[in-house]
């Protein structure tokens, strides 16, 4: 402050003293007060009287005027809420006592402590949370771990369990087409063969609907987009459900826009799947009036809507039809399992598109989706216009009806057939009677149909060889070509595509 006028030095002092609200007692060394000064009434020291004892008149001072050195009492609390600093400074044979008032910095430095306390709580509190977390997801890993070895045990238990049951439904439902086509059947008869068939086929659509759904699940779902004639496809969906829909009573069409091309690359397989559930429940839920289709396409996009004049679906349960496993109370009475619309909603989203549902109870509902397609110019392929005498079939499959099913099929349309029970049989056959094609059932005793092919492959077989096979799963669909197959149909096989598929391959 050198450069500072003393007055002015002083006026600064004396702000600053005043500001720290600075008190002095000055005392003896008996302990007698001296002198004082400065602002003792701010604590509460009123009535101070010289010549007595300190102590007697400042107790906060009690026991520490014996003190030989300098010392600062800190944050000596003075009543109330007030702390005050002491300073007791001896010198030359006298004491000096400085209070200071640091009610404020004491109580500044308590906020700070109380923060730095709720600090450490919150960060302790927080490597907590991070611990928990921690653990939670290691434990959720696990969990997911297990629930992903479950659903593969799942899936594979289903996969088995639908081709056991496809097999012998095959059989089933192709004598009872035989048993059919035969008709020598009495009205009664008849009644029972129908009976048999619709079950069958229920059985077939839930083994199906189970096993596409599993699949869904663990997005095993693969499309396989071809060629599909889709006109033919529309007629072939009306003459199914147009007599279904007559039994009772209902009107049902299919509508088709002008600019449909004929062909377009699609799954058909799946598309198909999807508008056969719309269809069915539209007839199904509906007791008077109509189901109508409508088919359109604009730029690489097939759009579809199907229609019903039936009991519609409230706002509510719009939200959850698509969900699997649910139904409403009025279907309750009715067949199914509440897959349909499931499968229907997934298979239309891998297909490129979106099915929504429009409805009101009094007015019926309202399917409406799309799916994306490219359209192509496809040479008509025309199966009876070639001549099977000549064409060797070995036909491959331990289940005995099956195999005669299929065999009575082939050889009414011309071809020769020579059948095996197992891959080995196959192997040898085919090495020394060298058919023009060879179906071959995957799962077999003795040597199973995947390792048949691949020695026939080895031993340099070239011609082709189509799979039968129970499974839908797509690694065993996979693993059938990379053996050599040249074709993969499951079972049960839809005559019509069999014959099919064995004249575009042999052509
Ligand atoms: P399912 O037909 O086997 O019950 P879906 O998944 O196909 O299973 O349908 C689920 C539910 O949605 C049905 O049980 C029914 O309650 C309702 N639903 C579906 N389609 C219709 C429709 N066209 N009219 C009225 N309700 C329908």
């Amino acid at each position: 402050m050198a450069n500072i006028p003393a007055s002015v030095v002083r006026y600064i002092q004396s702000m600053w003293m005043a500001e720290m609200i600075l008190t002095y007692l000055h005392v003896d060394i008996q302990g007698r007060l001296i002198d004082w000064g400065g602002y003792p009434q701010h604590y509460g020291l009123i009535d101070l009287t010289k010549d007595k004892l300190v102590v007697e008149q400042v107790n906060f001072l009690d026991g520490f005027l014996d003190i030989t050195h300098t010392e600062v009492l800190q944050y000596l609390n003075i009543g109330g809420s007030r702390y005050i600093n002491v300073h007791i400074v001896p010198l030359d044979g006298s004491i000096y006592v400085l209070l200071f008032d640091v009610t404020d910095e004491h109580n500044k430095q308590q906020k700070m402590q109380q923060q730095v306390n709720e600090l450490s709580i919150l960060t302790y509190r927080q490597s907590q949370l991070l611990q928990e977390l921690e653990t939670t997801r290691k434990k959720l890993s696990e969990e997911k771990k297990q629930l992903e070895q479950a659903i593969k045990l799942k899936s594979n238990f289903i996969a088995t369990l639908s081709h056991e049951l496809r097999t012998p439904l095959t059989s089933i439902m192709g004598y009872t087409k035989l048993l059919d086509d035969a008709k020598q059947a009495n009205d009664y008869e008849t009644k029972y063969l129908d009976s048999v068939k619709r079950n069958a086929n229920h059985l077939l659509s839930l083994i199906d609907n189970v096993l596409d759904q599993t699949k869904l699940e663990i997005g095993q779902i693969k499309l396989h987009s071809n060629n599909c004639n889709v006109k033919q496809l529309l007629a072939d969906l009306k003459s199914l459900f147009l007599p279904i829909a007559q039994e009772k009573n209902l009107l049902f069409d299919i509508k088709i826009s002008n600019n449909l091309p004929t062909q377009l690359i699609i799954d058909e397989l799946r598309f198909r799947q999807v508008l056969i559930n719309l269809i069915t429940n539209g007839i199904k839920f509906t007791d008077k009036g109509f189901v109508e289709v409508e088919i359109a396409w604009q730029n690489g996009r097939l759009d579809f809507t199907v229609t019903d004049s039936g009991p519609g679906i409230s706002s509510e349960s719009q939200q959850k039809i698509f969900t699997a496993f649910h139904r409403e109370s009025t279907a309750k009475t009715l067949p199914g399992a509440g897959l349909g619309l499931a499968i229907s909603y997934h298979l239309v989203e891998l297909m490129g598109g979106q099915l929504s549902v429009e409805s009101s109870p009094q007015f019926g509902s309202n399917f409406t989706g799309f799916i994306s397609a490219n359209s192509v110019q496809f040479p008509n392929n025309n199966v009876n216009s070639i001549s099977h005498t000549n064409i060797k079939v070995l036909l491959v499959d331990d289940s005995i009806d099956l195999r005669s099913l299929i065999e009575l099929y082939l050889e009414n349309y011309g071809y020769a057939v020579i059948t095996a029970s197992d891959g080995q049989e196959a192997v040898k056959l085919a090495l020394q009677t060298k058919p023009d094609i060879i179906l071959m059932d995957m799962q077999m005793p003795v040597l199973d149909g995947y390792n048949a092919v691949q020695q026939l492959r080895a031993k340099k077989f070239t011609k082709p060889i189509i799979a039968l096979s129970g499974s839908n799963i797509e690694h065993d669909r996979k693993y059938a070509f990379e053996v050599g197959c040249n074709e993969y149909m499951t079972k049960p096989v839809d005559p019509e595509n069999l014959l099919n598929t064995i004249s575009k391959i042999i052509q």
